[in-house]
Protein backbone atom coordinates (compact mmCIF):
# COMPACT_ATOMS: atom_id res chain seq x y z
CA UNK A 1 0.00 0.00 0.00
CA UNK A 2 0.87 3.59 -0.67
CA UNK A 3 0.97 6.20 0.93
CA UNK A 4 -2.43 6.64 3.74
CA UNK A 5 -2.24 10.32 3.40
CA UNK A 6 -2.91 10.21 -0.72
CA UNK A 7 -4.67 7.38 -0.04
CA UNK A 8 -6.95 9.60 2.43
CA UNK A 9 -7.00 12.72 -0.04
CA UNK A 10 -8.26 10.19 -2.50
CA UNK A 11 -11.32 8.95 -0.62
CA UNK A 12 -12.18 12.15 0.64
CA UNK A 13 -11.67 13.76 -2.93
CA UNK A 14 -14.26 11.37 -4.47
CA UNK A 15 -16.68 11.36 -1.51
CA UNK A 16 -16.84 15.41 -1.81
CA UNK A 17 -17.13 15.06 -6.14
CA UNK A 18 -20.10 12.35 -5.18
CA UNK A 19 -21.82 14.76 -3.02
CA UNK A 20 -21.89 12.98 0.07
CA UNK A 21 -21.18 13.06 3.43
CA UNK A 22 -18.73 11.24 6.36
CA UNK A 23 -22.40 10.33 7.50
CA UNK A 24 -23.73 9.15 4.41
CA UNK A 25 -21.01 7.15 3.72
CA UNK A 26 -20.59 5.27 6.95
CA UNK A 27 -24.25 4.23 7.18
CA UNK A 28 -23.72 2.28 3.74
CA UNK A 29 -20.40 0.78 4.69
CA UNK A 30 -21.35 0.05 8.31
CA UNK A 31 -18.43 2.34 9.71
CA UNK A 32 -19.21 5.07 12.25
CA UNK A 33 -18.26 8.40 10.44
CA UNK A 34 -15.43 9.16 12.67
CA UNK A 35 -13.78 6.65 11.90
CA UNK A 36 -14.38 6.92 8.04
CA UNK A 37 -12.29 10.62 8.79
CA UNK A 38 -9.49 8.84 10.58
CA UNK A 39 -9.14 7.32 6.98
CA UNK A 40 -9.34 10.58 5.26
CA UNK A 41 -6.69 12.30 7.49
CA UNK A 42 -4.61 9.32 6.61
CA UNK A 43 -4.34 8.93 10.34
CA UNK A 44 -5.79 4.62 9.87
CA UNK A 45 -5.30 2.12 7.37
CA UNK A 46 -8.54 0.56 5.99
CA UNK A 47 -8.99 -3.14 6.17
CA UNK A 48 -9.18 -4.55 2.48
CA UNK A 49 -12.69 -5.24 2.48
CA UNK A 50 -13.57 -2.05 4.24
CA UNK A 51 -11.97 -0.20 0.91
CA UNK A 52 -13.97 -2.16 -1.67
CA UNK A 53 -17.03 -1.27 0.42
CA UNK A 54 -16.11 2.31 0.61
CA UNK A 55 -15.04 2.67 -3.28
CA UNK A 56 -18.72 0.81 -4.21
CA UNK A 57 -20.25 3.71 -2.15
CA UNK A 58 -18.52 6.16 -3.73
CA UNK A 59 -19.29 4.70 -7.83
CA UNK A 60 -15.21 4.30 -8.18
CA UNK A 61 -12.81 1.10 -8.20
CA UNK A 62 -10.17 0.25 -5.54
CA UNK A 63 -7.69 1.11 -8.07
CA UNK A 64 -9.30 4.33 -8.08
CA UNK A 65 -8.59 4.90 -4.47
CA UNK A 66 -5.54 3.13 -4.45
CA UNK A 67 -3.83 5.12 -7.10
CA UNK A 68 -0.96 7.65 -6.14
CA UNK A 69 -1.47 10.52 -7.80
CA UNK A 70 -2.97 13.39 -5.60
CA UNK A 71 -6.16 13.90 -6.33
CA UNK A 72 -5.47 18.06 -6.52
CA UNK A 73 -3.02 20.44 -6.52
CA UNK A 74 -4.15 21.55 -3.33
CA UNK A 75 -4.24 18.12 -2.28
CA UNK A 76 -0.81 17.30 -3.15
CA UNK A 77 0.37 20.68 -1.35
CA UNK A 78 -1.69 18.81 1.88
CA UNK A 79 0.29 15.69 1.49
CA UNK A 80 3.95 17.38 1.13
CA UNK A 81 2.85 19.47 4.41
CA UNK A 82 1.95 16.30 6.13
CA UNK A 83 4.93 14.85 5.19
CA UNK A 84 7.42 17.77 5.51
CA UNK A 85 5.23 17.81 9.55
CA UNK A 86 6.72 14.34 10.23
CA UNK A 87 10.54 15.16 9.15
CA UNK A 88 12.95 14.40 11.77
CA UNK A 89 14.19 18.13 11.12
CA UNK A 90 10.58 19.21 11.92
CA UNK A 91 10.27 17.38 15.10
CA UNK A 92 13.56 18.88 16.12
CA UNK A 93 12.06 22.48 16.12
CA UNK A 94 9.61 21.32 18.92
CA UNK A 95 6.53 23.24 16.91
CA UNK A 96 3.19 22.17 16.64
CA UNK A 97 1.91 20.44 13.55
CA UNK A 98 -0.82 22.51 11.69
CA UNK A 99 -3.41 20.60 10.44
CA UNK A 100 -4.32 21.04 6.73
CA UNK A 101 -8.19 21.47 7.05
CA UNK A 102 -10.59 23.13 5.03
CA UNK A 103 -10.34 26.60 6.91
CA UNK A 104 -6.49 26.73 6.11
CA UNK A 105 -6.67 28.93 2.86
CA UNK A 106 -4.65 28.21 0.05
CA UNK A 107 -2.29 30.83 0.09
CA UNK A 108 -1.22 29.82 3.94
CA UNK A 109 -0.92 26.34 2.68
CA UNK A 110 1.18 26.94 0.21
CA UNK A 111 3.24 29.41 2.38
CA UNK A 112 3.84 26.87 5.01
CA UNK A 113 5.07 24.60 2.24
CA UNK A 114 7.64 26.71 0.80
CA UNK A 115 8.97 27.48 4.00
CA UNK A 116 9.28 24.01 4.70
CA UNK A 117 11.23 23.04 1.16
CA UNK A 118 13.18 26.30 2.07
CA UNK A 119 14.16 24.33 5.45
CA UNK A 120 15.09 21.54 4.23
CA UNK A 121 17.29 22.92 1.49
CA UNK A 122 18.91 24.52 4.00
CA UNK A 123 19.88 22.15 6.14
CA UNK A 124 21.08 20.29 3.35
CA UNK A 125 23.27 23.02 2.07
CA UNK A 126 24.81 23.02 5.87
CA UNK A 127 26.30 19.54 5.88
CA UNK A 128 29.46 19.83 4.65
CA UNK A 129 29.79 16.81 2.43
CA UNK A 130 33.68 15.66 1.95
CA UNK A 131 34.14 17.88 -1.22
CA UNK A 132 33.17 20.67 0.63
CA UNK A 133 35.42 19.79 3.31
CA UNK A 134 38.24 19.33 1.07
CA UNK A 135 38.22 22.61 -0.88
CA UNK A 136 37.77 24.69 2.66
CA UNK A 137 41.16 22.07 3.65
CA UNK A 138 42.95 23.26 0.22
CA UNK A 139 41.82 27.00 0.38
CA UNK A 140 43.72 27.35 4.12
CA UNK A 141 46.60 25.42 3.37
CA UNK A 142 46.72 28.49 0.08
CA UNK A 143 46.36 31.15 2.76
CA UNK A 144 49.00 29.54 4.98
CA UNK A 145 51.61 29.62 2.66
CA UNK A 146 50.88 32.92 1.84
CA UNK A 147 51.57 33.55 4.99
CA UNK A 148 54.97 31.85 5.05
CA UNK A 149 52.40 29.38 7.97
CA UNK A 150 53.54 32.39 10.57
CA UNK A 151 50.66 34.19 12.65
CA UNK A 152 52.77 36.96 14.32
CA UNK A 153 49.87 37.71 16.37
CA UNK A 154 49.06 34.00 17.94
CA UNK A 155 52.84 34.01 18.42
CA UNK A 156 52.59 37.59 20.60
CA UNK A 157 49.66 36.47 22.44
CA UNK A 158 51.10 32.65 23.29
CA UNK A 159 54.12 34.26 24.13
CA UNK A 160 52.31 36.38 26.79
CA UNK A 161 51.07 33.83 28.46
CA UNK A 162 53.70 31.64 28.91
CA UNK A 163 55.46 34.62 30.54
CA UNK A 164 53.15 35.18 32.68
CA UNK A 165 53.24 31.61 33.89
CA UNK A 166 56.82 32.19 34.83
CA UNK A 167 58.60 29.56 32.21
CA UNK A 168 61.95 30.31 31.76
CA UNK A 169 63.22 27.76 29.00
CA UNK A 170 62.88 24.23 28.12
CA UNK A 171 59.31 22.22 27.56
CA UNK A 172 56.69 23.72 29.26
CA UNK A 173 54.98 21.44 32.56
CA UNK A 174 51.87 20.17 33.22
CA UNK A 175 52.18 22.78 36.13
CA UNK A 176 52.91 25.57 34.30
CA UNK A 177 49.84 25.00 31.93
CA UNK A 178 47.89 24.84 35.17
CA UNK A 179 48.81 28.21 36.17
CA UNK A 180 48.19 29.64 32.70
CA UNK A 181 44.81 28.40 32.83
CA UNK A 182 44.32 29.69 36.27
CA UNK A 183 45.73 33.07 35.14
CA UNK A 184 42.48 32.78 32.89
CA UNK A 185 40.12 32.20 35.51
CA UNK A 186 39.95 28.24 34.93
CA UNK A 187 41.33 25.15 36.52
CA UNK A 188 41.98 21.63 34.52
CA UNK A 189 40.23 18.94 35.69
CA UNK A 190 41.54 15.41 33.74
CA UNK A 191 38.28 12.94 33.92
CA UNK A 192 37.60 9.54 32.02
CA UNK A 193 34.25 10.25 31.06
CA UNK A 194 33.99 12.93 28.59
CA UNK A 195 31.07 12.97 25.90
CA UNK A 196 32.35 11.18 23.02
CA UNK A 197 31.53 14.24 20.66
CA UNK A 198 33.60 16.26 22.24
CA UNK A 199 37.98 17.05 22.46
CA UNK A 200 37.27 18.81 25.75
CA UNK A 201 34.74 20.75 27.33
CA UNK A 202 34.56 24.12 29.41
CA UNK A 203 32.71 24.67 31.60
CA UNK A 204 32.49 28.44 31.57
CA UNK A 205 30.25 28.93 34.93
CA UNK A 206 31.99 27.16 37.07
CA UNK A 207 35.50 27.96 35.59
CA UNK A 208 36.41 24.13 35.01
CA UNK A 209 38.38 22.71 31.57
CA UNK A 210 37.50 19.29 31.44
CA UNK A 211 39.80 16.86 30.03
CA UNK A 212 40.71 13.61 29.19
CA UNK A 213 43.30 11.59 31.34
CA UNK A 214 46.81 10.78 29.29
CA UNK A 215 47.00 7.95 27.76
CA UNK A 216 50.83 8.54 27.77
CA UNK A 217 51.82 10.18 31.69
CA UNK A 218 53.82 13.05 31.14
CA UNK A 219 53.20 12.74 27.17
CA UNK A 220 52.80 16.30 25.88
CA UNK A 221 49.33 15.62 24.48
CA UNK A 222 47.55 16.67 27.35
CA UNK A 223 49.70 19.99 27.96
CA UNK A 224 48.77 20.44 24.46
CA UNK A 225 44.88 19.94 24.98
CA UNK A 226 44.61 21.79 27.36
CA UNK A 227 46.33 24.88 25.81
CA UNK A 228 43.98 24.28 22.85
CA UNK A 229 41.03 24.73 25.24
CA UNK A 230 42.28 27.82 26.33
CA UNK A 231 42.83 29.19 22.84
CA UNK A 232 39.21 28.92 22.01
CA UNK A 233 38.76 31.30 25.02
CA UNK A 234 41.64 33.26 24.10
CA UNK A 235 41.23 33.89 20.42
CA UNK A 236 37.00 34.85 21.52
CA UNK A 237 35.62 31.90 19.04
CA UNK A 238 32.20 31.69 18.72
CA UNK A 239 30.40 28.74 17.63
CA UNK A 240 31.74 28.09 14.04
CA UNK A 241 28.97 28.61 10.99
CA UNK A 242 30.85 27.30 8.23
CA UNK A 243 33.12 23.80 8.01
CA UNK A 244 35.83 26.74 6.79
CA UNK A 245 35.57 28.72 9.98
CA UNK A 246 35.51 25.13 11.43
CA UNK A 247 39.11 24.55 10.31
CA UNK A 248 40.28 27.63 10.59
CA UNK A 249 39.68 27.85 14.36
CA UNK A 250 41.57 24.28 14.81
CA UNK A 251 44.29 25.39 12.69
CA UNK A 252 44.49 28.56 14.92
CA UNK A 253 44.30 26.67 18.24
CA UNK A 254 46.78 24.07 17.18
CA UNK A 255 49.02 26.92 15.97
CA UNK A 256 48.51 28.94 19.75
CA UNK A 257 49.04 25.52 21.47
CA UNK A 258 52.26 24.50 19.87
CA UNK A 259 53.82 28.60 20.42
CA UNK A 260 52.97 27.73 24.24
CA UNK A 261 54.73 24.44 23.72
CA UNK A 262 57.78 26.24 21.70
CA UNK A 263 57.42 29.69 22.33
CA UNK A 264 58.79 32.12 19.72
CA UNK A 265 62.10 33.89 21.39
CA UNK A 266 63.50 30.50 23.03
CA UNK A 267 62.39 28.78 19.48
CA UNK A 268 63.73 30.85 17.56
CA UNK A 269 67.15 31.33 19.61
CA UNK A 270 67.59 27.88 19.38
CA UNK A 271 67.11 26.91 16.08
CA UNK A 272 69.05 29.80 15.27
CA UNK A 273 72.32 28.09 16.60
CA UNK A 274 71.34 25.01 14.94
CA UNK A 275 71.90 26.91 11.75
CA UNK A 276 75.14 28.62 13.16
CA UNK A 277 76.17 25.62 13.74
CA UNK A 278 74.95 23.83 10.67
CA UNK A 279 73.29 21.12 12.48
CA UNK A 280 69.91 21.92 12.27
CA UNK A 281 68.22 18.44 13.26
CA UNK A 282 64.23 18.29 13.91
CA UNK A 283 64.53 15.49 15.88
CA UNK A 284 66.86 17.92 18.53
CA UNK A 285 64.38 20.56 18.12
CA UNK A 286 61.43 17.94 19.39
CA UNK A 287 63.33 16.35 22.46
CA UNK A 288 64.57 20.30 23.91
CA UNK A 289 60.92 20.99 24.08
CA UNK A 290 59.62 17.81 25.03
CA UNK A 291 56.93 17.51 22.19
CA UNK A 292 56.53 14.91 19.75
CA UNK A 293 58.25 14.85 16.25
CA UNK A 294 55.40 15.71 14.32
CA UNK A 295 54.64 18.70 16.21
CA UNK A 296 58.22 20.14 16.44
CA UNK A 297 58.23 19.27 12.90
CA UNK A 298 55.24 21.43 12.26
CA UNK A 299 56.38 24.31 14.78
CA UNK A 300 59.37 24.35 12.46
CA UNK A 301 57.36 25.13 9.77
CA UNK A 302 55.95 28.24 11.33
CA UNK A 303 59.61 29.50 12.07
CA UNK A 304 61.35 28.83 8.90
CA UNK A 305 60.68 31.34 6.42
CA UNK A 306 60.06 34.25 8.61
CA UNK A 307 63.14 33.89 10.68
CA UNK A 308 65.42 31.14 9.67
CA UNK A 309 64.91 32.20 5.90
CA UNK A 310 64.78 28.77 4.96
CA UNK A 311 62.33 27.44 2.13
CA UNK A 312 60.74 23.91 3.03
CA UNK A 313 58.02 21.74 3.04
CA UNK A 314 56.28 19.38 5.74
CA UNK A 315 54.59 15.80 4.73
CA UNK A 316 52.77 13.48 7.35
CA UNK A 317 52.30 10.49 5.41
CA UNK A 318 50.47 6.90 5.99
CA UNK A 319 52.04 3.49 5.33
CA UNK A 320 49.57 3.38 2.67
CA UNK A 321 51.25 6.06 1.03
CA UNK A 322 48.92 8.55 1.06
CA UNK A 323 49.28 11.95 1.90
CA UNK A 324 47.55 12.74 5.66
CA UNK A 325 48.82 16.48 6.07
CA UNK A 326 51.06 18.50 3.60
CA UNK A 327 52.91 21.83 3.41
CA UNK A 328 55.36 23.62 1.24
CA UNK A 329 56.55 26.74 -0.13
CA UNK A 330 59.93 25.66 -1.23
CA UNK A 331 58.32 24.35 -4.92
CA UNK A 332 57.80 20.77 -4.31
CA UNK A 333 54.87 19.83 -6.52
CA UNK A 334 52.38 17.83 -3.27
CA UNK A 335 50.45 15.25 -5.15
CA UNK A 336 46.79 16.59 -5.90
CA UNK A 337 43.50 15.52 -7.09
CA UNK A 338 41.41 17.93 -9.71
CA UNK A 339 40.59 20.39 -7.13
CA UNK A 340 43.70 20.43 -5.94
CA UNK A 341 43.63 19.05 -2.53
CA UNK A 342 46.44 16.99 -1.30
CA UNK A 343 45.36 14.98 1.00
CA UNK A 344 44.60 10.99 0.56
CA UNK A 345 46.68 11.54 -2.82
CA UNK A 346 49.70 9.20 -2.89
CA UNK A 347 53.36 10.59 -2.50
CA UNK A 348 56.03 9.23 -4.91
CA UNK A 349 56.85 5.67 -3.71
CA UNK A 350 60.65 7.41 -4.21
CA UNK A 351 60.40 10.29 -2.06
CA UNK A 352 61.73 9.98 1.46
CA UNK A 353 58.28 9.82 2.96
CA UNK A 354 57.58 6.75 1.57
CA UNK A 355 61.71 5.62 1.14
CA UNK A 356 61.87 6.14 5.13
CA UNK A 357 59.55 2.76 5.42
CA UNK A 358 61.47 0.37 3.74
CA UNK A 359 64.40 0.79 6.49
CA UNK A 360 65.05 -1.71 9.27
CA UNK A 361 66.56 0.82 11.82
CA UNK A 362 63.92 3.35 11.99
CA UNK A 363 65.24 4.91 15.68
CA UNK A 364 66.46 8.13 13.87
CA UNK A 365 65.75 10.57 11.42
CA UNK A 366 66.50 9.02 7.61
CA UNK A 367 68.27 11.53 5.29
CA UNK A 368 67.73 11.85 1.32
CA UNK A 369 68.45 13.62 -2.04
CA UNK A 370 65.40 13.48 -3.79
CA UNK A 371 65.57 14.46 -7.63
CA UNK A 372 62.57 15.94 -8.64
CA UNK A 373 61.10 17.92 -12.19
CA UNK A 374 61.05 20.94 -9.62
CA UNK A 375 64.50 20.62 -8.58
CA UNK A 376 66.26 18.36 -6.23
CA UNK A 377 65.57 18.82 -2.73
CA UNK A 378 67.00 17.28 1.10
CA UNK A 379 64.91 15.25 3.02
CA UNK A 380 64.79 14.65 6.57
CA UNK A 381 62.07 11.69 7.74
CA UNK A 382 60.98 9.98 10.96
CA UNK A 383 58.60 7.14 11.01
CA UNK A 384 56.40 6.37 13.84
CA UNK A 385 53.88 4.52 14.87
CA UNK A 386 49.98 6.16 15.64
CA UNK A 387 46.89 4.02 16.70
CA UNK A 388 47.60 0.46 14.60
CA UNK A 389 49.31 2.22 11.57
CA UNK A 390 52.47 3.76 10.69
CA UNK A 391 53.41 7.31 9.68
CA UNK A 392 56.12 9.00 8.49
CA UNK A 393 57.31 12.91 9.28
CA UNK A 394 59.11 14.65 6.66
CA UNK A 395 61.08 17.98 6.89
CA UNK A 396 62.43 19.13 3.33
CA UNK A 397 64.43 21.88 1.96
CA UNK A 398 65.62 22.95 -1.78
CA UNK A 399 69.13 21.53 -2.49
CA UNK A 400 71.14 24.65 -1.62
CA UNK A 401 69.57 25.00 2.12
CA UNK A 402 71.03 21.60 3.05
CA UNK A 403 74.16 23.31 3.89
CA UNK A 404 72.49 24.20 7.44
CA UNK A 405 71.15 21.01 8.20
CA UNK A 406 72.24 17.99 10.15
CA UNK A 407 72.52 14.58 7.79
CA UNK A 408 73.35 16.87 4.61
CA UNK A 409 76.11 14.13 3.72
CA UNK A 410 73.70 11.20 3.14
CA UNK A 411 74.96 9.95 0.26
CA UNK A 412 71.32 8.67 -0.01
CA UNK A 413 69.69 9.74 -3.39
CA UNK A 414 66.61 8.79 -5.73
CA UNK A 415 65.06 10.46 -8.87
CA UNK A 416 61.72 10.57 -9.08
CA UNK A 417 59.49 12.27 -12.41
CA UNK A 418 56.02 11.89 -10.71
CA UNK A 419 53.35 12.86 -11.98
CA UNK A 420 54.67 10.93 -14.69
CA UNK A 421 53.07 7.75 -14.30
CA UNK A 422 56.12 5.77 -15.57
CA UNK A 423 58.23 6.95 -12.54
CA UNK A 424 56.66 4.85 -10.10
CA UNK A 425 52.84 3.92 -10.76
CA UNK A 426 52.86 1.75 -14.18
CA UNK A 427 53.97 -1.80 -13.37
CA UNK A 428 57.16 -2.34 -16.23
CA UNK A 429 56.77 -3.90 -19.09
CA UNK A 430 58.03 -7.65 -17.59
CA UNK A 431 55.55 -7.24 -14.97
CA UNK A 432 53.09 -6.30 -17.34
CA UNK A 433 54.04 -9.57 -19.69
CA UNK A 434 53.98 -11.83 -16.36
CA UNK A 435 50.47 -10.84 -15.05
CA UNK A 436 48.88 -8.53 -16.96
CA UNK A 437 45.11 -10.08 -17.69
CA UNK A 438 45.60 -12.82 -15.36
CA UNK A 439 44.46 -11.11 -11.90
CA UNK A 440 41.51 -9.78 -10.33
CA UNK A 441 41.95 -7.46 -6.98
CA UNK A 442 39.18 -6.74 -5.20
CA UNK A 443 39.93 -3.52 -3.98
CA UNK A 444 39.64 -2.23 -0.12
CA UNK A 445 37.46 1.29 0.36
CA UNK A 446 39.62 3.91 1.38
CA UNK A 447 39.38 5.18 4.64
CA UNK A 448 38.02 8.89 4.87
CA UNK A 449 40.60 11.62 5.60
CA UNK A 450 37.68 14.33 5.52
CA UNK A 451 34.34 12.49 6.47
CA UNK A 452 31.12 14.77 6.49
CA UNK A 453 30.58 16.05 9.22
CA UNK A 454 26.96 14.94 11.19
CA UNK A 455 23.83 16.55 10.37
CA UNK A 456 22.25 18.28 13.37
CA UNK A 457 24.33 20.40 15.37
CA UNK A 458 27.07 22.26 14.09
CA UNK A 459 29.74 21.26 13.89
CA UNK A 460 28.29 17.65 15.40
CA UNK A 461 28.58 18.15 18.93
CA UNK A 462 26.36 16.36 21.11
CA UNK A 463 24.78 19.11 23.37
CA UNK A 464 23.01 16.92 25.60
CA UNK A 465 25.30 14.25 26.10
CA UNK A 466 27.92 17.51 27.57
CA UNK A 467 24.99 19.13 29.41
CA UNK A 468 24.66 16.16 31.48
CA UNK A 469 28.37 15.31 31.58
CA UNK A 470 28.49 18.88 33.31
CA UNK A 471 25.42 18.58 35.57
CA UNK A 472 27.15 15.03 36.93
CA UNK A 473 30.51 16.90 37.47
CA UNK A 474 29.61 20.52 38.49
CA UNK A 475 27.79 18.80 41.53
CA UNK A 476 31.31 17.25 42.55
CA UNK A 477 32.66 21.00 42.29
ZN1 LIG B 1 57.14 8.50 -8.55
Amino acid sequence: MGDLVTLGQRIRHFRQEAGLTLDQVGEQVGTAASQLSLIENGRREPRVTLLGDIAKALGVTVPDLLDETPPSPRAALEIELDRLQRSALYARLGLPAVRPGRTLGDDVLEALVGLHRELVDRERRSIATPEEARRANTELRHRMREKNNYLPELEELAEDLVRSSGHVSGAITHREVGLMAKRLGFELVYVNDLPRSARSVTDLENGRIYLPPASIPGGHGLRSMALQAMAHRMLGHEVPETYADFLHQRLEINYFAAACLMPLTQSVAFLQQAKNDRNIAVEDFRDAFGVTHEAAALRFTNLATSHLDLQLHFLRVGDDGAVYKAYENDGLRLPVDVTGSTEGQPVCRKWSARVAFTRTNRTTEFYQYTDTPEGTFWESTQTGTGTGSEFSITVGVPFAQAKWFRGRETTQRQASTCPDPACCTLPDNELTGRWGGKVWTSARLHAHILSPLPSGTFPGVDDQEVYRFLEQHASDA
